[in-house]
């Protein structure tokens, strides 16, 4: 059954990757990112196939926590590539925990709290400022001290999304932030360690692949056990029919869609990825797995954020809040696990390229 794919940490989750890299003799490459740590935090990348042939790219663990499904798929198709014995004629770039820190210590953000997904600016200037609402809600959504029993952070939330609509105060607290560095969905103010390692050495992961589609996995938006994919702004505009007939109409949706269940954001890596490779026939989708509803999961952010800032690492309000945040972003649920894997195989079998 596919719940087997889930790990139940990082160091599993990558050395299980390796192997199962290795046994499809793979070229595996591994970029530590912080050397002093007790245990080795690395993104790991495993090629299959030529250079030239169209590629298909699958990432996982962009948002650490959120890297326990997308660990899960890449394994499960490590091993239906095994038997298969690769005849497709695709070159294969699995991108293991673009964020091996918040994986390994249970955060959707990375070792300077930094959401690599809101860090891919164009210029050293775009790392400032913040949306209009932020400083308003600061305090609601950061606050400077340990998590408490009484927690009113639902109703509070409930009020002010009664009072300013859903699609307005998910625009306001995620489209991602440059002026709170203890703040929720904050982008930094420079490429972090992982940003860089991606960005220095994406092109010759693709080599002379010209025909590419990166599917990046995430988890914890939407309806339980469904999912979809999100398109970039240009993606939408100018494939949207292509987009639909491979995956199907009901499941994309463009990522700026204003009543939609994503959120306009900066400093995405798929779009700067495309910038990139803008000579090239790069296709990006975020494959985004629901699991909770968004005041659950964004309860479970706030709680986590702050325990971790000004909470102790072995008080009960710290574990309470790891456990609910791994809830959140990879339920304990086997029928959970065994659908969104066999989904993420689904939607990777629809997007491979074709010759
Ligand atoms: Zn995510």
């Amino acid at each position: 059954m596919s719940e087997r794919y889930f790990s139940p940490s990082y160091a599993e989750a990558r050395r299980r990757f390796i192997e199962a890299a290795r046994v499809v003799n793979a070229s595996v490459h591994s970029y530590a990112i912080n050397a002093t740590a007790k245990n080795e935090l690395a993104i790991d990348v495993a090629i299959i196939g030529a250079d030239a042939d169209p590629a298909l790219v699958v990432s996982s663990g962009v948002h650490g926590v959120e890297g326990f499904l997308g660990s899960a798929v890449q394994l499960a198709l490590l091993e239906r590539l095994k038997a298969e014995n690769n005849k497709r004629g695709i070159r294969y770039v699995l991108i293991h925990a673009v964020n091996p820190y918040g994986f390994a210590h249970l955060r959707r953000v990375n070792e300077d709290n930094v959401d690599l997904n809101r860090n891919y600016m164009a210029s050293a200037d775009d790392y400032a400022g913040a949306p209009s609402g932020y400083a308003a809600l600061n305090g609601l959504l950061n606050p400077e001290s340990p998590p408490s029993r009484l927690e009113p952070f639902k109703a509070k939330a409930l009020w002010h999304i009664w009072r300013t609509g859903l699609p307005a105060l998910k625009e306001t607290i995620a489209r991602g932030q440059y002026e709170y560095p203890r703040g929720l969905f904050y982008g930094g103010k420079k490429p972090c360690a992982s940003t860089q390692i991606v960005q220095n050495h994406c092109a010759a992961w693709l080599a002379a692949s010209r025909h590419i589609v990166h599917i990046d996995l995430h988890t914890g938006l939407g309806p339980h056990g469904s999912y979809k994919l999100l398109l970039t702004e240009s993606d939408y505009a100018e494939h949207r029919d292509g987009y639909a007939k491979t995956f199907g109409t009901d499941q994309i949706e463009p990522l700026t869609k204003p009543d939609g269940m994503a959120y306009r954001v900066s400093g995405q890596w798929g779009p700067w990825m495309q910038q990139h490779f803008q000579t090239r026939d790069y296709r990006f989708a975020g494959a985004e797995f629901g699991t909770y509803d968004v005041i659950r999961v964004l309860a479970a952010l706030r709680a986590e954020n702050r325990a971790h800032h000004y909470g102790a690492s072995d008080s009960p309000g710290y574990l309470k809040a790891k456990a609910e945040l791994r809830e959140c972003f990879c339920p304990e649920s086997l029928a959970w696990r065994r659908l969104v894997v066999d989904l993420g195989l689904k939607i990777i079998g629809q997007g491979s390229p074709r010759r």
